[in-house]
């Protein structure tokens, strides 16, 4: 599938959530989810009209869902979804907490930039370094230990400094540590499920993919 490049606020309708995919706006009331005239399925109006959804559709819907809040394209997803089926612990858990271990979803929830898209970006430009090495893969997968910084450039710095913004970056999750003076975050311990900010019935995915 190639890379969606249309109207990222139709996602979200689609999905009937916020996935927050714009940054500050998302937190607006410029919103397309806070208007009660957008606030449906995209499409022309006979289509929105919302029909009772299948067993399939439902399923699809979970994992349309978290595929796009962040922002990973099937092929990926289905490697995540096997790396959790393999692994030993539960799998709809273990899924959810590889997700959260991108680099770009950390790199988000650290301030460093507004939204997950956004992080990608960051990170894909080279904006921001793992343990003192370049990493420009937003699918790196983060470890207990961990140390995200800004590079020391000029442009790099100015920017994270930017979206981190004058109160000096959001509150962070347990599992992370933000130092904004220093700008650098590093990783405490392995997400949780709790960490997982989308509402998702996990246990559907696994039934579609499972098949
Ligand atoms: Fe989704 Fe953000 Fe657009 Fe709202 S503003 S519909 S949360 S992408």
């Amino acid at each position: 599938m190639g890379r969606y490049l249309g109207p990222v606020c139709r996602l979200c309708r689609r999905e009937g959530i916020k996935l927050m995919l714009k940054g500050v706006r998302c937190e607006t009331a410029k919103c397309a989810m806070e208007r009660s005239w957008r606030n449906s399925p995209p499409g022309p109006r006979r289509w929105r009209r919302r029909r009772t959804a299948s067993e399939y559709g439902v399923r699809l819907r979970e994992k349309q869902k978290v595929k796009r809040f962040y922002g990973v394209y099937e092929r990926q997803f289905q490697r995540y979804f096997a790396a959790a089926e393999r692994s030993r612990s539960n799998t709809g858990e273990a899924l959810l907490t590889l997700l959260e271990r991108r680099l770009d979803n950390v790199v988000h929830k650290l301030g460093f930039a507004p939204s997950r898209r956004a992080a990608r970006l960051v990170v894909a430009h080279g904006h921001v370094r793992v343990n003192g090495r370049r990493v420009n893969r937003p699918g790196y997968l983060i470890g207990v230990g961990d140390t995200v910084a800004a590079r020391p450039a000029e442009r790099s710095q100015k920017l994270i400094r930017a979206n981190l913004g004058d109160g000096g970056g959001p509150p962070v999750q347990a599992w992370l540590e933000l130092d904004s003076a220093a700008l650098t975050g590093s990783v405490r311990a392995l997400p949780t499920s709790e960490d997982v900010q989308i509402p998702v019935e996990v246990q559907l995915i696994i039934e579609m993919c499972s098949r």
